[in-house]
């Protein structure tokens, strides 16, 4: 791929807490970016999540495990946006700042199904529909729901099935389901691993594992630090 069509081609983001970024995040992202031919896909830690979530490491170091694990994929990177943002992370703000960098390239949120389902407690959930097309990773546990049923229940009536087993809006905009291969991996489990002294071998990518161990990430259990 030459640098001009990474600069112009349809562009991903996945956003996420990723404390710490896994194994399970980089093969659903790789199988979405070669299905949909994403020219690049940006790893987006947040600073803090709109929802109450218990945030173990530091933004610096959540950027720091995402930008070893995607070094060595040309078509994996890193943004900072939200991480140099003060205050609670909200999508719609940063979809807006990538429409505003990127005119007119296609931007595409990448999502697991677990948190697509939660999207109509978003700030704004239907504005992101102005901004971006979501695609939704299947990942172990999470709802086996319609994506249409759902999204013209609680964000707007006017999604309708297109082609390809989209689901658009008037405005071109939509989201698709992408049966993304099972890995059930979360960083809560890796995280209770890490506190435990266990391994995280396979898991998580060896610069991440080595970065976790060199920096004493997650060794004190939940909730005691
Ligand atoms: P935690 O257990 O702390 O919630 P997590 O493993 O769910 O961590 P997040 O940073 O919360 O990771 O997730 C970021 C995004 O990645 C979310 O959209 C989530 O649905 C998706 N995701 C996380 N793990 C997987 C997986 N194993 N397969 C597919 N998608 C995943
Ligand atoms: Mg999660």
């Amino acid at each position: 791929m030459t640098p001009e069509t990474l600069q112009r081609g349809r562009l991903g983001i996945f956003g996420g807490t990723f404390d710490p970024i896994h194994i399970g995040h980089l093969r659903a992202v790789m199988e979405v970016a070669e299905e949909l031919e994403l020219a690049q896909v940006l790893f987006m830690p947040c600073h803090q999540p709109p929802h109450p979530k218990d945030v173990r490491a530091s933004a610096a170091h959540r950027l720091e495990m995402v930008r070893r694990a995607v070094n060595d994929n040309p078509r994996f990177g890193v943004s900072d946006l939200e991480v140099r943002r003060p205050g609670k992370s909200y999508a719609v703000d940063s979809l807006e700042e990538f429409s505003r960098l990127h005119p007119g390239r296609p931007l595409y949120w990448l999502i697991g199904a677990d948190a697509f389902f939660a999207l109509h407690q978003w700030y704004q959930p239907r504005r992101l529909f102005d901004l971006a097309d979501f695609v939704v990773m299947t990942r172990p546990g999470s709802p086996g729901r319609d994506l249409r049923e759902y999204l013209s229940h609680y964000l707007d009536p006017a999604f309708a099935p297109a082609d390809n087993a989209w689901v658009r809006l008037p405005n071109g905009h939509g989201a698709k389901l992408l049966t993304t291969t099972l890995l059930d991996i979360s960083s809560t489990d890796i995280r209770r691993r890490a506190a435990q002294g266990r391994s995280l071998t396979y898991l998580v990518p060896p610069e991440v594992e080595d970065y976790i161990c060199e920096m004493k990430l997650y060794e004190t259990p939940e909730g005691e630090d």
